[in-house]
């Protein structure tokens, strides 16, 4: 039967993860819908547009671009154009400016077309992880999480991800600059109605993939 879970967090809170985790156990595809941002992204700086002075030319771009993206867990694999940009969405560099590309609205919804378009595919059987899926792409979903944690823990969790290759204060000031830039986008304070918040900052990754099955309906 249909089963979609939809899970909403901040950056470094455990997503993909948990994401990942309950598509394996559940025999769920899996949308990790930032990838699809950041792949954009990665388009709009290998172009050489600058998303703030042109944001029609990126419209334009994403409008067309071909976007293929892995709804298998465990193999995250991105396409646009032809060109696998799995690796380029995770450098510092998109990270830094994905937030320019994903405030463009009309972006968004392109993009958000193409997610529910994923979604149908996949016989709404999936995990869909991102900002604003369980207020906006998929607000029908069976199961609709808020992941939190405290910004020292999601600091903590960013760096071992990036395996010290950048310094704490570093991942502290992306953590709260990301956070920032994207709460146009997300308002993580005021969960929507029927919405349930995990907090995971003394959770270990099992235990909240536990809270989620939890909520799954018999
Ligand atoms: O989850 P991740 O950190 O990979 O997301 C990258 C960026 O994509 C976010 O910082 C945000 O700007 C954007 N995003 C979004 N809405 C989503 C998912 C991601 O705006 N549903």
């Amino acid at each position: 039967s249909e089963l979609v879970i939809a899970i909403d967090g901040p950056s470094g809170v455990g997503k993909s993860t948990t994401s990942r985790a309950l598509a394996e156990r559940l025999g769920l595809a899996h949308l990790d819908t930032g990838a699809m941002y950041r792949a954009a992204a990665a388009a709009v700086d290998g172009c050489g547009v600058d998303p703030v002075a042109d944001p029609q030319a990126v419209i334009e771009l994403v409008r067309r671009a071909r976007l293929e993206v892995s709804t298998v867990p465990g193999r995250d694999r991105v396409v646009i154009d032809g060109a696998d940009v799995t690796a380029r969405i995770r450098e510092p560099r998109i990270s830094a400016m994905v937030s320019k590309v994903s405030t463009i609205q009309p972006v968004r919804d392109l993009l958000i077309e193409r997610m529910r378009q994923v979604v149908e595919q996949c016989g709404r059987r999936i995990v869909v992880e991102g900002r604003d899926i369980t207020t906006v792409v998929c607000p029908d979903a069976e199961v609709r999480v808020l992941l939190v944690a405290d910004p020292s823990v999601r600091v903590a969790r960013r760096s071992a991800e990036l395996k010290g290759a950048v310094s704490r204060g570093q991942v502290a000031d992306q953590v709260i600059r990301r956070d920032r830039d994207d709460s146009v986008v997300a308002s993580f304070e005021a969960p929507a109605p029927g919405v349930t918040v995990i907090d995971s900052t003394h959770l270990t990754p099992e235990q909240v993939v536990a809270a989620v099955i939890d909520l799954v309906p018999a």
